[in-house]
């Protein structure tokens, strides 16, 4: 058996992770799907021929929440080429009267139930509802052939939704945004500052830690930290406090799991599901 053919025909690719901008790719590595569309369309296109992507092959978008780090380039990149655009109906009214978002052809929303799979490509899609202050935000569980992976951004805190679909997953993304110590004696206002930490708003370094240890398992392939935050986070930060709770929880992290948190404007390259 030659390398190639022992590598899973899932794959995950991250083109920008963060509060600059927020992309994945998900699919085979010849056509997918993007989730999110958090940065310009031109950027967009760069990181599909990267990877040897194009346009024409992406089957359909799915949004998490209609925060501009997630929708920025939508519109541009709908009006290239007509992609059917996947996600609540509260995110998609938010679509349709965004200011970057509002010129989007209606024809392409595909309104989605949570907790209702639907097929994709072949592929198994699940959305879920999690606690964050954007409309009708959502986290997305995969399928593809028993290879699984679910993606959970931008949320306020970790209810029982959102870690029964991590759970379920042998690739995670999970948010890891701010450093409680960075967030606290930063710049930021107070307001903000409370709204980053309350229930709606994002998760920090030590909540998804802390899941993460509490739920590791040896068939965990991949898990990804994503949308860290470029003022109050730092990669090391985020590492750091993870494999502190690993430590603390007494986990021995198996060579076949891969941990690494996703660049903010790098793409990841392709992650095997
Ligand atoms: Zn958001
Ligand atoms: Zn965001």
């Amino acid at each position: 058996m030659d390398l190639f053919s022992c590598l899973s025909p899932f794959v995950f690719c991250s083109f920008a992770s963060g509060s600059s901008g927020n992309c994945y790719y998900v699919g085979r590595q010849d056509e997918g799907i993007l989730v999110d569309v958090g940065i310009s369309a031109k950027q967009v296109m760069m990181m599909l021929k990267q990877n040897d992507l194009r346009l024409e092959n992406i089957k359909g978008i799915l949004i998490t929440h209609d925060h501009i780090d997630h929708v920025l380039g939508l519109e541009t990149l709908t009006k290239s080429c007509p992609i059917p655009i996947y996600a609540h109906s509260d995110c998609l009214g938010g679509l349709a009267e965004g200011k970057a978002t509002k010129g989007i052809d209606h024809s392409l929303f595909r309104d989605i139930e949570p907790m209702q799979p639907f097929q994709l490509m072949g592929i198994k899609v699940e959305a879920f509802p999690v606690m964050h202050d954007g409309r009708g935000a959502m986290g997305y569980h995969f399928d593809y052939e028993g290879h699984t992976l679910t993606i959970a951004t931008d949320i306020g805190m970790l209810d029982n939704v959102v870690k029964t679909y991590l759970r379920r997953a042998d690739s995670i993304v999970i948010e890891s945004n701010y450093d409680t110590e960075m967030l606290e004696k930063g710049p930021y206002p107070f307001i903000l500052k409370q709204r980053i930490a309350g229930p709606f708003g994002h998760l920090s370094n030590l909540e998804s830690a802390r899941f993460v240890a509490e739920c590791y398992h040896p068939r965990i392939k991949n898990i990804m930290l994503c949308h860290l935050s470029e003022n109050n986070n730092t990669p090391e930060h985020a590492m750091q406090c993870l494999y502190e709770q690993f430590r603390k929880k007494q986990v021995i992290v198996q060579p076949n799991t891969s941990v690494f948190p996703l660049p903010r404007h790098k793409c990841s390259g392709f992650v095997y599901l």
